[in-house]
């Protein structure tokens, strides 16, 4: 994402006396929420309840940290930056069910963070550029029970873009074929330092229980959606016979359109998360 230059973090910052100051890392995605209220309300929105799991990544300064520190029955603080791990280690040195993790995330299953990640509530107000990756990292089985996350509006509006509209696409599907989403909060770049060149939101997500695809499927709908986007303003009927990564018969092919209800002159992003999830049934039962 873009961001104007470091400047004073506020909160715990320059001119307190307490704790030198250390610029926000860009390369990091560093940029602090630092207004109370929206702190607050983001914490609330988590819908802890006691003796919860919670992973917060990227708790940064702890702009949210000591809220879901006093809710949770065990929270896990995944941090990448080592200097920020290191103060959070330091603040939360007494409180037993708080551990902290310096880790990258997306180097870290959930299951090797948590014993039961399907229990589990994730936070995070995590960096734009690397949104897509940590949310489909989460979206691996087994997932949370709750996903909360910070981010850019405009990725919230690509994951809740209806068919047909120009945002739809394998973000959309990739994340609703699997779980139930909200935007909770419209957040604007003026409660950050330093302040992000972009506005946010907070994506409220319920993974799907029990899961409504195999694991095969699962795979099936990957591959498929990958495909289908790469030659999105083509035909349905089109891909489905040119595309190299589909190898369809022409059978095949009016079988999965059949399973879609969709026409041959179709073009992908007409077709709604529930296609997808039917299509990506079908081909995972082959061989046909
Ligand atoms: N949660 C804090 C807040 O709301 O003020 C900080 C948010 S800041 C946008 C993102 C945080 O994620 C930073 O503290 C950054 O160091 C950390 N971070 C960046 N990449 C990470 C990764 N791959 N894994 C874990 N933490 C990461």
């Amino acid at each position: 994402m873009g961001e104007a230059p470091p400047q004073d973090p506020g909160g715990s910052g320059r001119g307190k006396g307490r704790e030198p100051f250390v610029p926000a890392k860009r390369s990091l995605g560093q940029n602090f929420l630092v207004d109370p209220n929206l702190q607050r309300r983001i914490v609330e929105e988590a819908g802890i309840e006691p003796g919860d799991t919670v992973l917060e990544i990227g708790p940064g300064r702890g702009a949210l940290t000591g809220g879901l520190a006093e809710l949770a029955g065990s929270l896990v603080l995944v941090e990448l930056d080592r200097g920020l791990a290191a103060r959070l280690q330091e603040q939360f040195a007494d409180a037993a069910h708080v551990r902290v993790v310096q880790d990258d995330i997306l180097r870290r299953p959930l299951a090797e963070v948590v014993d039961d990640p399907s229990s589990l509530i994730v936070v995070g107000n995590i960096p734009y550029n690397v949104t897509t990756p940590i949310l489909f990292h989460l979206l691996e089985p087994p997932r949370p029970r709750v996903i909360l996350l910070m981010v850019q509006r405009e990725v919230a509006d690509r994951i809740l873009a209806p068919p047909g509209s120009r945002a739809y696409g394998a973000l959309s599907i990739g994340v609703r074929a699997v779980a139930d989403v909200e935007v909770v909060l419209q957040v604007p770049r003026s409660v950050f330092r330093p302040r992000p060149r972009v506005d946010s939101a907070v994506i409220r997500i319920e993974p799907f229980v029990p899961p409504v695809l195999e694991p095969g499927e699962e795979r099936a709908l990957r591959d498929l959606t990958r495909a289908l986007f790469q030659w999105r303003r083509k035909q349905l009927g089109r891909i489905l016979r040119d595309h190299p990564d589909l190898g369809l018969d022409p059978e095949e092919q009016d079988a999965l359109l059949a399973v879609a209800g969709a026409d041959r002159t179709d073009r992908p992003e007409t077709l709604a998360p529930e296609a997808f999830r039917a299509m990506a049934r079908w081909l995972a039962r082959g061989p046909r």
